[in-house]
Parts: C-alpha cells; structure tokens; sequence
C-alpha cells in the first residue's frame, strides 16, 4: 500500500495548489453484527475502491476557506460540519500547525448515496494538507486522524481492496488478484441517512422481517483470489440492503433491471440507495448501463472499474 503518491511529494512543505483525487468504495460484503452497547454495530466488511472520483485541491491560504462544484452544491454545508473542513482542523491540531488552507472540493460522488463520499473528501483532505503543510506525519498517523473522522476515513486513504472490521475503521489489504473488475453505478435521486438505514434494519431483525445476516466473507475473498467474474458475482453481499430496500421500495426495479439485463450481480452499494452492477467485462458493462438508462430509473449511470488507489495526489 502506498499513501499519497510519491514519497518526494511528501518531503517538506509545498508552496501549493496541491490536488488529490480521491476514489468512491463499495462493499463486496457488508455483514453486520447486532448492536453493541456503545451503540456501533460490529461490522465486517470487505472495501472496493471504484473509478468514481472526488478532488480536493489546498492552496496555501491565512485562513481557513472551502468552495466547492458538482455534486451537492447547494445542499452541502461548507461550514465546520464539512468533513473537508473537519479533517483540515483533525490534521492541524496533532500536527500542531495553523489550519490555514484554501480548499476547493470537485465532487462527482453523490451525497449520502453509500458510496462514502464524505469519508472520501476527509481522506483527499488530509493527503492534500499533510503534503501543503509539510508535517511528515507516518502514513499510521495519518490514519490514526482519519479514524476520528469517520469509519470509511482510514480505507480511503489506501484504497484497493481491504477487509474492515470494528466499525469499519480498522482495515488490512486483502490478497487479491491483479484483476480489474468492472461495475456499473446506477445513482438514485436523492440520498438515504446512514443511521436511518441501520435503524430500519435493527427494527426488521426485532420483528423478525430481516433476511439471515450474511455468513463470513471467505467464500468472497476466495473469489478475489481467482478470476471469474461470475464466481464474485455468486459471493457479494450486503447486509443493509433489505433495510434500504424498505425504505426505499423502489431499488428493487432497478436492481431488477440489472439482474434481466445480465448483470453477475446486483446490490445495493454499502446504505444505498447507489445500486452497483457487475459486469463479465467492460462491452457487457455498456450493455448493462444503457439498460440501466433506457429503463429511466436512475438519475445517472456510470460505468467504473476497481480496484483503484487510495487518495492521492496528482
Ligand atoms: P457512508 O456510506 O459513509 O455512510 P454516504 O455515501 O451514504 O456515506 P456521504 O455523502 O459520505 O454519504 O455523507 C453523508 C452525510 O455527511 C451528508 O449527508 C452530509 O450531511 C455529511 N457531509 C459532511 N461533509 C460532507 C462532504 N464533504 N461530502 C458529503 N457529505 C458530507
């Protein structure tokens, strides 16, 4: 795993603009445990860095600033709510320097749609201001701020494929073949709260309504092993989707869609309510976007490939 491009973009202080792209995840697996007296949910999952991207561009600034285009103009604070703006403070403070910053936010990842964004502009920022600010903080550091910032902070950084366990926060790489896989993202309109979807499903497995939780995520790290598609298609899953299935009948159409057009597998992507397709390769992966399109369910589709890097710069 390598942290923020090369290590000389690392080495001091840079007079700016620095600009790091950041990836989207999804997850090959989300198993969730019962609710933990510290209101967590034990989680196991496996991440999967896509080719949907986010930047954040920091220049050298006397305060601290953030704009921002694309997705969620207008809906996204950019007040100290802002991860963006939160990270910026999270990294000055152990870094022990001013949070002085002019930061510009490029989104295409949509808002609250299970794709992580929010995490992923967290991740952009503290790549992006470590290197602006010179603070030679160790890629462990790093993560150690990124945890406190959100479950997904730290996995955004690296990128790739990688199990998370805890909430999510504690990720290792996982063994997987140099393949490329390739996916269809299918965005919905509007967004669907992340502790709304876990609530819905808390109260499902209460009244008994919740599919059984998912088994362990061998069978799917075995499949990262090999190379047939179909056989990670067989292997996905998600825990949460019933729950963002219920609040939000509608998915179930566009996964529909997928599975009549051919797609190895149709889920929803982490709390929803994004839907991701699986393709056999690339052409069937166009098959499957313009079924997604002719169908009009979807407010955008995009075609997009994993595993890729962490944020980085460049
Ligand atoms: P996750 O899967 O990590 O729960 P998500 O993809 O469903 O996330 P995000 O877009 O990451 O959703 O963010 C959820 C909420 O976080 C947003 O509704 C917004 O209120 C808040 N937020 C704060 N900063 C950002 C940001 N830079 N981008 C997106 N959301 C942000």
């Amino acid at each position: 795993w390598t942290l923020g491009g090369d290590d000389d973009d690392l080495a001091g202080a840079l007079s700016g603009p620095v600009r790091v792209r950041v990836p989207a995840k999804i997850n090959l697996h989300l198993g969730v445990g019962p609710l933990r007296s510290d209101g967590y949910h034990e989680l196991h999952t496996v991440y999967h860095a896509i080719s949907v991207y986010d930047e954040v561009t920091a220049r050298a600034g006397d305060t601290l600033s953030l704009t921002m285009q694309g997705e969620g103009v207008g809906e996204l604070e950019l007040d100290d709510s802002n991860l963006v703006i939160r990270a910026a403070h999270a990294l000055a403070a152990t870094a022990k320097v001013p949070a002085h910053a002019r930061l510009h936010l490029r989104k295409t990842i949509p808002l609250a749609g299970g794709l992580a964004g929010g995490s992923a502009d967290a991740a952009a920022t503290l790549v992006a201001l470590d290197a602006l600010w010179g603070t030679g903080l160790g890629r462990d550091e790093l993560a150690r701020v990124a945890a406190t910032l959100g479950s997904d902070v730290p996995f955004l950084l690296y990128g790739g494929t990688a199990l998370g366990t805890g909430h999510g926060e504690a990720v290792s790489p996982v063994l997987a073949r140099a393949n490329r896989w390739h996916w269809v993202v299918a965005f919905a309109d509007g967004g669907l709260s992340t502790p709304q979807v876990y609530g819905e499903l808390d109260r499902m497995r209460a009244a008994g309504t919740a599919p059984a939780p998912l088994n362990s995520s061998d069978d799917l790290l075995s499949a990262l092993r090999q190379r047939d598609p179909a056989v990670l298609g067989a292997a996905l899953g998600n825990d949460l989707q019933a729950a963002a299935l219920s609040l939000r009948p509608a998915l179930a159409d566009t996964l529909d869609v997928g599975d009549k057009a051919g797609a190895l597998a149709s889920l929803v992507s982490g709390s929803g309510p994004t839907c991701v397709f699986l393709a056999r390769d690339e052409a069937h992966g166009a098959d499957l976007a313009q079924a997604l399109r002719e169908s009009g369910l979807c407010r955008g589709v995009q075609q997009a490939y994993g595993a890729v890097h962490g944020a980085r710069i460049g």
